[in-house]
């Protein structure tokens, strides 16, 4: 080996850490529960490293909090899930498996959407070789035109599924509802529903019927009691965001109430003042003209970038929380750094913190706040967010 200084890597810093509450989590599952009734399955979605908040530290939460069903995008993401949660919890794969991988998938009790014939007979022979029953839930197409079966082939799907039988447990019908988050889009979302019964009604005639239907995600579940049925797909709830305005309207019209917020924020971000630089008038900060200091004016340096998962749409737009004090990006967001005015906050030291998402003292940055001011969606801000930031649970 070369010269390299065998040091605990733990002692090594990274620019940023993550904590994700526990309580949040335990109060946003129980509001949910209570909101969709006793019967229904959550299956937690926890795709794309749970929403960025990481797969390894949320479904061992998640677990805590008393869920067992788990959804995720990929094989790979099923993967994921299955190196951290217990032997009596489901993991169902919604998106890319690829035929190659059916028999791993199988063989780990995994359950799949199908939405083609070719699949159903794929299914039948990777189960035979295996020796297990594969497990699968048949997404139809109701109107949404991404992945589902065509209503032309229903009759055919069914009767692969009453052959074999031996080796296929239907477990599920579903579909995904187009934009239930928004009201103006509830015309087709209702139209949904009813193409969605029209599948059920032909597994009813042929006595071939799923154990569970589920069509709702987080939206649906809140606004429309008859989407609940057997079991819902909820993501962005569990990390204590609402999916849009309308959703929240409804839920206040719905209890009678002004405002109440039963959904807390799972995630904080943070990091710590890198330096500090006195800038005369005039003069810019960081790349380019982008900035130019409009007095005599005091910047410190955050030590994340774009690369770090903080947009470089927030460039001149957004802001962090140093001293319990809102302090305004200046200048571009660089790949690994940024600036902020800190000329109002007295005493700034490097080393202090900064809560780029989250709380400090009585001062808070909420992640619905970047699409306000960046137009950048909750999703995509969360789902962003590097998986090498280390986290930690706090409880
Ligand atoms: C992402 C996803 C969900 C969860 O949606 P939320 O709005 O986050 O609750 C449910 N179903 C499918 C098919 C999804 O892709």
């Amino acid at each position: 080996m070369t010269g390299i200084p065998s040091i605990d890597k733990s002692m090594v810093r990274h620019s940023s850490r993550i904590e994700l509450s526990l309580p949040a989590l335990q109060s946003n599952v129980a509001f949910v529960r209570d909101k969709i009734g006793h019967e229904p399955i959550i299956s937690a979605v926890v795709k794309s490293n749970a929403y960025g908040h990481s797969t390894q530290y949320f479904v061992p939460m998640l677990i805590q909090c008393g869920i067992k069903h788990f959804s995720v995008a990929s094989s790979y993401e099923a993967q994921e899930v299955l190196k951290v949660c217990l032997p009596d919890c489901e993991i169902m794969i919604m998106g890319i498996l690829y035929s190659k991988d059916l028999e791993w998938v199988i063989y780990h009790n995994i359950q799949y959407y199908v939405f083609d014939l070719e699949r159903i007979r794929q299914t039948v022979e990777a189960a035979r070789r295996v020796g297990k029953k594969a497990i699968i839930h048949l997404e139809v197409e109701t109107g949404g035109n991404r992945t589902g079966l065509p209503i032309e082939q229903m009759e055919e799907a069914l009767e692969l599924l009453k052959q074999n039988a031996d080796y296929i447990d239907f477990r599920g019908l579903c579909t995904h509802l187009a934009g239930a988050e928004t009201l103006a889009n509830h015309f087709r979302i209702r139209r949904q529903m009813v193409r969605y019964n029209e599948f059920y009604e032909m597994a009813q005639q042929k006595k071939i019927l799923p154990k569970l239907r589920h069509i709702a995600s987080s939206s649906a579940g809140f606004t429309i009691p008859e989407a609940r049925m057997d079991m819902l797909r909820v993501g962005i709830v569990l990390y204590g965001l609402w999916p849009s305005p309308d959703v929240y309207n409804m839920h206040l019209v719905e209890i009678n109430k002004v405002s109440d917020n039963p959904l807390t924020r799972v995630i904080s971000w943070k990091t710590d003042v890198m330096h500090l630089k006195e800038v005369k008038e005039g003069e810019f900060v960081g790349y380019g003209t982008s900035y130019q200091a409009p007095r005599n004016m005091k910047v410190a340096v955050i030590p994340l970038g774009y690369a770090n998962g903080y947009s470089r749409s927030l460039s001149n737009k957004g802001f962090v929380l140093i001293h319990g004090k809102r302090a305004n990006i200046c200048g571009l967001i660089n790949m690994n750094l940024f600036m902020v005015d800190v000329t109002h906050i007295r005493g700034v030291k490097i080393g202090d913190e900064v809560v780029l998402i989250g709380k400090q003292k009585n001062n808070s940055i909420t992640i619905s706040s970047f699409s306000d001011f960046a137009n950048q969606l909750n999703n995509e801000l969360m789902s962003r967010l590097p998986a090498d930031i280390p986290r930690r649970i706090m409880k």
